[in-house]
């Protein structure tokens, strides 16, 4: 099974290599946001860093002492990122397996190419959490692999209506189409390209939480509690994070299934869990959806809510340093901000107003510096902090008011 497989991490395999102390060089497959904010992370702790990136403009590139702009597969622009960096890490599951395999040849690469493998794929994910389910006590929604047209007539209709998904290359909703019948859904395999697929049930979702777990090379692991989601249109629009956004004893299944399906890994690193909620017979209850081997957007609020955010957390857990017991001192709540404010109504581009959202207490916006902004591209996030929920929802009320964030229903709607 797959938590067999990926039992012998590359990173776990460098046992013999003491902790990476500040003044070496961390590098990361990537150069998007989350890559831009784990070389802030490692650079405030005195680390050199190196992002391999095609793209010029990438925005960890811009930031990073190094940046080898080549493709994920370019031989030699691994070959130097590893030259450069004491330690590997990535920033999106897509990195190509192989290539985190050449790299985890001459370095510590975490997470390893094994668990990135079962991220990226749809199909062996849910074989993992199919796997782990009777120890983290998840399981995750009834589904269906079509990988040919002749899986299509096998089909259990149980599994109608729901949603097909490309098991590989999906983000934000991407390479998804909701299907009710049989015949929408040979019609939507055709149109997602006869791509090996996953068919889900499509559940009556009561919330969306996601877990942040960190796991060193030595075993140790700490999670942030969980947190709420809210999506819109499939990308994430909104992140509680406060003691009440869940029911404590979910939100305390959720940490432990975490817990539990890193640890069947063997995983290195940060790694976040995202589970549906639905309603049980006895209350709620959680279905494990999909997990990402690194930092996360629903965790963007532990850089202004927590003493350490998930990139820390990275940054740490590569280095093989001791992990800290995270602490959330502030309430908070994350807002997305997408291309789409960047226009008015009539599609002219504006900048929104960000001296009026900074007035507003609490307030600590992040962009990626990303040149063009598009709809639904992710150019930023607004986190809103604050001691008393109350505050922070009023806050946050206001910057969506501002911003026009499609956000702003269900803040007004919190109780
Ligand atoms: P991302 O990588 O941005 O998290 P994704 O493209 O991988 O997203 P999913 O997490 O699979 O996509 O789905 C996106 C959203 O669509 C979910 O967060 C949820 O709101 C909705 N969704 C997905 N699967 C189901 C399902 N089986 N039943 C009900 N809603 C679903
Ligand atoms: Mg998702």
């Amino acid at each position: 099974m797959n938590a067999q497989r990926g039992a012998q991490t590359p990173a776990a395999a460098w046992p013999h290599l003491g902790p990476l102390l500040p003044g070496a060089t961390l590098g990361v497959m990537g150069g998007g946001q989350l890559g831009r904010m784990f070389v802030h992370a490692a650079q405030r702790l005195g680390y050199f860093t190196a992002v391999l990136d095609p793209d010029p403009d990438s925005p960890a590139g811009r930031v990073s002492h190094h940046h080898l702009k080549a493709a994920y597969t370019d031989a030699q622009g691994l070959a130097e990122l590893a030259r450069l960096s004491a330690a590997i890490t990535t920033e999106f599951e897509n990195v190509p397996a192989q290539s985190l395999e050449q790299l985890a040849r001459l370095r510590p690469v975490a997470p390893g190419a094994a668990c990135v493998a079962i991220a990226q794929d749809r199909i062996a994910e849910k074989a993992h959490f199919s796997a782990c389910a009777a120890l983290s006590g998840v399981a995750c929604a009834p589904h269906a692999v079509v990988r040919q047209e002749q899986d299509l007539s096998s089909i259990d209709p149980a599994v109608l209506p729901g949603i097909l998904k490309s098991a590989r290359l999906g983000y934000d909703g991407k390479g998804q189409l909701r299907v009710q019948t049989m015949q929408e859904l040979t019609q939507a395999w055709i149109q997602l390209g006869r791509v090996a697929c996953v068919l889900e049930k499509m559940l009556p979702l009561q919330a969306e939480c996601s877990v942040l777990v960190a796991r060193g090379r030595d075993g140790q692991m700490v999670t942030y509690p969980a947190q709420r989601n809210l999506h819109i249109d499939g990308i994430l629009a909104l992140t509680q994070a406060h003691p009440d956004c869940l029911p404590a004893a979910l939100a305390r299944r959720a940490e432990d299934a975490a817990r539990t399906l890193a640890q069947a890994m063997g995983y290195v690193g940060l790694l976040c869990i995202e589970f549906f909620v639905v309603q049980g017979p006895e209350g709620p209850e959680l279905v494990v959806n999909e997990m990402a081997p690194r930092p996360h957007n629903s965790g963007h609020h532990t850089l202004d809510a927590f003493d350490h955010s998930q990139f820390d957390m990275q940054v740490l857990a590569m280095a093989g340093l001791p992990l800290p017991r995270p602490r959330q001192h502030s309430a908070a709540l994350m807002l997305n901000l997408l291309g789409d404010i960047w226009f008015d109504a009539q599609g002219r581009e504006r900048t929104p107003d960000w001296a009026r959202v900074l007035a507003l207490p609490g307030t600590h916006l992040h962009l990626y510096g990303k040149t063009e902004a598009r709809c639904g591209r992710k150019m930023g996030h607004l986190t809103v902090t604050g001691a008393k929920l109350d505050q922070v929802q009023a806050s946050a009320v206001m910057c969506a008011r501002s911003l026009g964030l499609p956000a702003l229903a269900a803040l007004e709607a919190m109780p």
